[in-house]
């Protein structure tokens, strides 16, 4: 055998122990986005208005579809009906003491204005508040302090794009929105829908009054808005509540920081799971679809637990438990 050759059998051995190992790779995780979802839209309600209770709720229930209810503490009219609400799957969200300009607040009154409604709000449903909503959309360095102290979301206004993207960082303490306006036809609305689609982001919706309100801001027709459920639930569009969709886009962006650590048998992503989460969030995970594994020799395990696959394919884990690990299957 002439030296040539012996060196080409040597490549081709060494090709092959190569391609042996790259089978037997553990594989990457990565968040679905949206919930195995093509895009996400939170439809979110201001000031508590009468026509909320009584034209988008049962539009929204009707489809089970689920949305998030900014309400003033000191300005809840009818607070049984927002307390029924919540057991459909709703969210309420804290829209301040009194809807103040937050530029003409004291110090005081911006602690009194958050902290004061979130505790007014959390002992009057008796739940955990999450979300914020900035008045008037003004967003000033004094609220935004105690928004980001107790809230693990807050909604500003219009940002710089109209949704955000899965690669997106986004600012926690000002998530921006789009809101409906009575001028605004409905061509203008399903333009959002399908950039919102076209782009796989999340678009969050700041709604005031439903035709036949009293006092709403931009009132928009009840058709109208019965065309814009109609066409987001057409498509492959997770609707979730505010919070639904920000602590599980949140919760991806935890986990793609996480501290990876590998050995020859297992490779474990840690992270630290943020103060005030809620406590039932799932993250759905794949395999990173550019890797090639038959997905026979290895399992996803949270502790002791092996996740299985979903119906789609994806390993959904609970969050609020810090840590997953892809490890090689025990011989048995
Ligand atoms: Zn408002």
């Amino acid at each position: 055998m002439n030296p040539f050759k012996v060196s080409a059998v040597l490549f081709s051995l060494f090709l092959g122990a190569r391609g042996l190992r790259a089978q037997e790779a553990l594989p990457d995780l990565q968040v679905v986005p949206w919930n195995g979802h093509k895009a996400a839209i939170s439809l979110t309600f201001d000031d508590g208005d009468p026509s909320h209770l009584d034209v988008v709720v049962p539009e929204l229930n009707q489809r089970r579809m689920h949305g998030t209810f900014f309400l003033i503490a000191n300005k809840i009219d009818r607070k049984d009906d927002w307390r029924k609400i919540l057991e459909w799957g709703h969210e309420i969200g804290n829209h301040t003491l009194d809807h103040l300009h937050p530029a003409t607040l004291t110090p005081d009154q911006e602690e009194a204005q958050v902290e004061g409604a979130k505790n007014v709000l959390q002992k009057e449903f008796g739940i955990r508040i999450y979300s914020f909503a900035y008045p008037f959309t003004e967003v000033t360095p004094g609220l935004r302090k105690w928004v980001e102290k107790d809230h693990l979301l807050a909604r500003g206004g219009y940002g710089a794009t109209y949704d955000l993207k899965p690669d997106a960082e986004p600012d926690w303490g000002n998530i921006p929105s789009h809101t409906t306006l009575s001028s605004l036809p409905f061509t203008t609305y399903q333009s959002w829908i399908d950039d919102d689609l076209k782009d796989g982001g999340w678009l969050v919706w700041m709604i005031h009054g439903l035709e036949g309100t009293p006092w709403g801001w931009e009132p928009i027709s009840k058709k109208n808005f019965e065309r814009i459920l109609d066409a987001i639930q057409s498509k492959d569009i997770w609707t979730g509540t505010f919070l639904e969709v920000g602590s599980y886009f949140r919760a991806q962006k935890v986990f793609e920081k996480s501290q990876v650590r590998s050995s020859a048998t297992a490779k474990t992503w840690t992270w630290q799971v943020p103060d005030l989460f809620p406590p039932d969030v799932v993250l759905k995970l794949r395999v990173d679809p550019t890797q090639k594994n038959d997905g026979k020799n290895f399992e996803i395990r949270q502790g002791r637990q092996t996740i299985r696959k979903d119906a789609n394919g994806f390993y959904p884990i609970d969050f609020g438990k810090g840590a997953v690990t892809v490890g090689l299957m025990p011989k048995r």
